[in-house]
């Protein structure tokens, strides 16, 4: 179906590997519009997973090493990676063990 073979986050009926998508992107036909290719959630991944495939769209290349820390979401400024109810309190959690840190500042 066409949409098995334009979605990546889905597996290809075709049996070889596609890489997914950070937690939360868009679409893929709303991706190509809205990502720049900026590569601010590439720098930004704690666990360093995340790429920028031929076509500059992010991927994942250990999707199994995601701990849903949201801040590929919070980084893109184009709407193009949305929170998820995970990553929004994978983010939540995250912003609440800076605190401590950043009060010692
Ligand atoms: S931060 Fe957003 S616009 Fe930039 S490369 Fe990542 S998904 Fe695309
Ligand atoms: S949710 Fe966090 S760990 Fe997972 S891909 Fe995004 S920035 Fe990387």
């Amino acid at each position: 179906m066409w949409y098995k073979m334009r979605d990546r986050s889905l597996p290809s009926s075709e049996g070889h590997s596609v890489l997914p998508r950070p937690p939360g992107t868009v679409r893929e036909w709303r991706l190509a519009d809205l990502c720049t290719g900026c590569g601010d959630c590439v720098e930004v991944c704690p666990k360093a997973i995340i790429t920028l495939d031929e076509e500059r769209l992010p991927v994942v290349t250990a999707l199994e090493a995601c701990g849903r820390c949201g801040l590929c979401a919070d980084v893109c400024t184009r709407g193009a990676i949305e929170l998820t109810r995970e990553t929004r309190l994978g983010l939540e959690r995250m912003q609440k063990s800076d605190l401590p840190e950043q009060r010692a500042v």
